[in-house]
């Protein structure tokens, strides 16, 4: 997703992009049932795939949008509520498949000026000649570039080959993911609750079910993937509802399970020698703020802007200078993110003390400034945020007044 938004965004700014990818992504289908991967889509986000041309598309097939989000503690005694509206929101933001986004940007960047695909090809080797990087690819073939743009994923071969260290937060927790149906079809909410093994996250889809999020030690989410479908759901029902009132109360379909590890890993640098990284290749999160793929769209969008600007002053886009621009710039959010939903995370794990997390939970709730301010970030608006994400356009950026 944030390698094709970065590829689209460079091509639409005039900039000739080679896109190296494993994969082709398959045909998106809107009459297969709803994948297991889905994401929260910010409403900065949404901007940064619009300009990449693929939000048109997302918006004309299946998708959620949601304007209300429940954060609550596991007996209920601390909540916290957001309303789009008293945001000056439209919605906070939107699910989607993350097969249809690549599809999607796939599809845009197929037929785009300037733009060559060499797929399936794989990353082998980085050498350098002069003022270009040479990537050498699993068939032999070389391609010379002014600026690699490492969009590889959390194992990315980009970072490994410029030597990037990472931190890294270890849970030993994995997030078991499934689509469920329940009687009272979910109302549109955004709703988390955390547990004592983690935050349980149920996610609005279009035709009313959800997609959940339930994160565990890796051992119970191995034992949550061998019950039966009733007995998880009877489980699931008990670890959602807590008591026979609360939402969503009973849930009657489930889909197929799968888990996926936890972890947070950020790079220590997001350049290297006519490099740079982007995405989950430089950071990874714990998915209980939702915030991975929409700060990768954000680095997307703000490693465009630098790029514009150095063409414009007519720099060369692979030198040191504007690289080391753009590292201080997104290292910097992302490091503000990942210790935040570090904390958050730590504030509700069973061995913090119960009064402490309250306390900060009816703090955020109460105050108008603290819940802007988690709301602003959320939503990818805070005053850092690149303009694409603030929904300024390309063509404003391309030919300023
Ligand atoms: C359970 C769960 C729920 C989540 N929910 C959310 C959410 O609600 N909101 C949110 O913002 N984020 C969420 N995330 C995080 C989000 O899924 C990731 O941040 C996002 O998918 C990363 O996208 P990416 O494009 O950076 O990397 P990837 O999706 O990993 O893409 C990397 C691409 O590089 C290609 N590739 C890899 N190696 C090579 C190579 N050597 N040569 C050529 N190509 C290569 C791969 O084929 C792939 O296409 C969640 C994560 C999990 C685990």
């Amino acid at each position: 997703m944030v390698g094709a938004s970065v590829a689209s965004l460079l091509a639409r700014s005039g900039f000739s992009v080679v896109v190296v990818e494993g994969r082709e992504p398959e045909p998106f289908d809107p009459d297969l049932p709803v994948g297991l991967r889905v994401s929260a889509f910010s409403p900065a986000a949404a901007c940064v795939l619009n300009e990449a041309g693929a939000w048109r598309q997302v918006e004309n097939s299946r998708h959620c949008a949601y304007r209300h989000m429940v954060v609550e503690d596991r007996d209920q005694s601390a909540m916290i509520e957001f309303q789009a509206p008293e945001f000056g929101l439209e919605r906070l933001g939107t699910i989607v498949e993350n097969h249809l986004v690549q599809w999607s940007l796939w599809q845009a960047l197929s037929m785009m000026a300037g733009v060559e695909i060499l797929c399936p090809e794989e990353v082998e080797s980085l050498e350098y000649e002069q003022d270009f990087a040479l990537v050498e690819l699993n068939s032999g073939k070389r391609v010379r570039a002014r600026l690699v743009v490492g969009a590889d994923g959390a194992n990315s071969r980009v970072r490994e080959l410029l030597g990037v260290a990472q931190d890294h937060w270890e849970y030993g927790q994995k997030g078991v993911v499934g689509v469920v149906g329940s009687l009272k079809p979910n109302p549109g909410i955004a709703w988390q609750r955390f547990l004592e093994g983690g935050p349980l996250a149920f996610l609005p889809l279009a035709d009313g079910t959800s997609s959940v999020v339930w994160s565990c030690a890796e051992k119970e989410a191995e034992r949550l993937l061998q019950l039966d479908d009733k007995s998880f759901l009877s489980e699931l029902e008990w670890a959602a509802t807590g008591s026979p009132d609360h939402w969503p109360g009973e849930l009657n379909s489930l889909g197929p399970r799968a888990a996926f590890p936890l972890t947070m890993r950020l790079s220590e640098r997001y350049c290297g020698r006519r490099a740079v990284l982007v995405g989950d290749a430089a950071h990874v999160m714990h998915p209980l703020a939702g915030q991975g793929v929409n700060l990768g769209l954000l680095d997307a969008a703000g490693l465009t802007e630098i790029l514009i600007q150095a063409r414009q002053k007519q720099a060369d886009i692979g030198s040191e200078k504007i690289l080391v621009k753009y590292d201080r710039w997104r290292r910097s959010e992302a490091e503000v993110m990942c210790r935040g939903v570090h904390t958050l995370r730590g504030l509700f794990m069973p061995e913090s003390l119960g009064l402490l997390r309250r306390a900060g939970l009816g703090v955020v709730a109460r105050s108008w400034t603290a819940r802007e301010a988690f709301m602003r970030r959320a939503t990818g608006q805070n005053g850092n945020a690149p303009a694409i994400a603030k929904g300024q356009t390309l063509t404003s950026l391309l030919h300023p007044a």
